[in-house]
């Protein structure tokens, strides 16, 4: 057995690479494992043509160091993925994290050791790897769906993944191509196939609603503001909901706002582009006719931008309300549509039946492709930890503890699994957030728990199953309050065959979270039991 180690960390994206700082900076020994050869986690995965973050990169960025902040210099408002793990290598070189890093790892197990009041981690070299703390920095959106098709062995031509794209790229010129999918990934890399395949056929079953990022250089008035004082910028994205500044109103639609002026709000919000229209009205995320005035906006904008009406009508959402499933951000993926070699295949009325050797066939029509690209999501919030053995105090797996759905205690620990946290687990904000600002209040938080144990000499923290089972409620009660639970979203576990369903992110915001999380440490870490 290898020698113990203070603190084993699971994965080298930003939460991996900030917590190995975290505690390097504490004088605790640590050890990240990452299965991938690098570090940079989603932005290392996901190379698909067109993928880029849809928060504005001034703000998705580490904020915890200033240097850091002046050094680095954005080309684009929403930095494409190239530039995210630039920036990514840049900060593990920067702080000189690799030494704690190994690649091309991957941890299969972790289980609870009562004498060593610690953790036996086992990687899939079959070393087992003895640590106090387990830090689980698995991601969000890091394991890809296990969706299959029919027939999908027989097929003669090339699968790719959006999210295990080949890291030297892919030339579809000339050929036809066809992509399964039109969540994010798929809405990004669409228009830019498009651009040089031959053919390119769209299986689309469920549309999603996207708005234009209208990305470009960061404009010169956001640079000088953010320049002026970073730390006043960074305040102020962290007391959102968001954890990003998306100028969110109190005003409530249904409170008597005369139509012109929601128009005018809508338009405003439009022409800014991104998510700023998922913030206009007060309401629009708990009244269903609230919800239904934006919604019906950006119907219209759809419409506007697609010549033909009968597919502006099937890229209309219509089985959820606005801003339910995870909006997307494009740059010219409406418009794509109007293109003369791209096809809009509607998989409700003509469902995919099989992969054939040459390509698809649904129930009316045989499609022949060069390639085919699966954009099928990911198993969402809960798959990468899942995915690990980890046996806690009973010998209870995780995945066996979250039967009827995730449980958690403010989305950090799980009752029964001492010393082993998680960064933006399910029931934080997490996945509704700017990530990188819920990634660092989840880092600083979980050592400063660290810091406190080791001053007070305890050995072990753990959640009780009370303060797990209030947290859970409270979290299924704030998503009971808006629309969010209506949509078969992956954030409801909806897109993967046999998972329960419960909304798994926290939807009363990062400030409100964060107000909680330091309430809890100041009445002396209140529903953690400490030994
Ligand atoms: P990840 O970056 O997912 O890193 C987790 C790492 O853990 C991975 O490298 C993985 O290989 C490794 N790992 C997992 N399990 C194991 C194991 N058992 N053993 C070893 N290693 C393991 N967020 C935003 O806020 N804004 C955006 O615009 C945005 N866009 C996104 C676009 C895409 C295509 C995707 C997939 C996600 C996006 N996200 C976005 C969410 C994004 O995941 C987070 O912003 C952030 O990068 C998460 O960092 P992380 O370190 O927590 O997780």
């Amino acid at each position: 057995m290898t020698d113990r180690v203070d603190v084993l960390i699971v994965g080298a994206g930003f939460s991996g690479m900030y917590m190995a700082l975290k505690a390097r900076e504490q004088g605790l020994s640590h050890q990240v494992i990452e299965v991938g050869s690098g570090v940079g986690g989603t932005w290392y995965w996901n190379r698909y043509p067109g993928a880029r973050v849809d928060i504005q990169s001034l703000e998705y960025s580490f904020g915890f160091d200033e240097k850091l902040e002046q050094e680095w210099r954005w080309t684009e408002r929403y930095a494409p993925q190239p530039e995210l793990l630039a920036y990514a290598n840049h900060v593990a070189d920067r702080f000189a994290l690799r030494d704690a890093i190994r690649f091309n790892t991957r941890v299969t197990a972790a289980h609870w050791d009562a004498a060593a009041d610690g953790w036996n981690v086992t990687l899939d070299s079959g070393e087992v790897i003895p640590a106090r703390f387990v830090v689980l920095a698995t991601g969000c959106l890091s394991v890809p769906t296990d969706v299959t098709f029919a027939g999908l062995g027989d097929y003669q031509g090339t699968i790719y993944r959006t999210s295990r794209w080949p890291h030297d790229g892919v030339d579809f010129s000339g050929q036809r191509v066809g992509i399964i999918g039109t969540g994010s990934s798929a809405i990004q890399s669409i228009p830019i196939i498009a651009e040089t395949a031959a053919h390119l056929t769209v299986f689309q079953r469920t549309p999603n609603y996207s708005m234009p990022a209208h990305n470009g250089p960061i404009p010169e008035a956001d640079w000088q503001e953010w320049l002026a004082d970073p730390r006043a910028y960074r305040a102020r994205s962290r007391a959102t909901v968001g954890g990003f500044w998306n100028e969110a109103r109190e005003v409530a639609i249904a409170i008597h706002t005369p139509p012109d002026e929601i128009k005018a709000e809508l338009e405003r919000r439009w022409a800014w582009g991104g998510f700023r229209i998922l913030s206009g009205f007060a309401d629009q995320g708990i009244d269903p006719a609230a919800n239904k005035i934006i919604a019906d906006f950006v119907a219209a904008k759809i419409r506007e931008q697609v010549k033909d009406p009968k597919v502006a009508e099937l890229l209309t959402p219509k089985d959820h309300p606005f801003g339910t499933k995870r909006p997307c951000v494009d740059t010219g993926y409406y418009a794509t549509y109007n293109r003369d070699n791209v096809e809009l295949v509607d998989l409700r009325a003509d469902p995919l039946e099989t992969f054939t050797a040459t390509g698809i066939k649904t129930a009316n029509r045989s499609f022949d492709f060069d390639a085919v690209v699966l954009a099928t999501g990911f198993d969402a919030m809960t798959g990468a930890i899942e995915r690990i053995d980890i046996r806690g105090v009973d010998g209870e797996t995780i995945k066996e503890h979250w039967a009827a759905g995730p449980e958690t205690y403010l989305g950090l620990m799980v009752a029964g699994f001492p010393n082993l946290f998680m960064i933006t687990g399910p029931g934080s904000p997490s996945v509704l957030t700017n990530m990188i600002h819920s990634i660092e209040q989840h880092v600083e938080y979980v050592a400063s728990i660290i810091a406190d144990l080791n001053a007070n000499q305890a050995g072990r923290i753990e959640a009780t199953r009370e303060a797990e089972q209030l947290w859970t409620d409270h979290c299924d009660q704030t998503a009971a309050m808006t629309l969010l639970p209506q949509a078969n979203s992956w954030y409801m576990g909806a897109n993967v065959p046999g998972k329960p369903r419960r909304f798994m992110a926290y939807a009363g915001g990062l400030h409100t979270y964060t107000d909680i999380c330091n309430a809890v440490r100041d009445k002396g870490w209140e529903g953690f039991r400490i030994a």
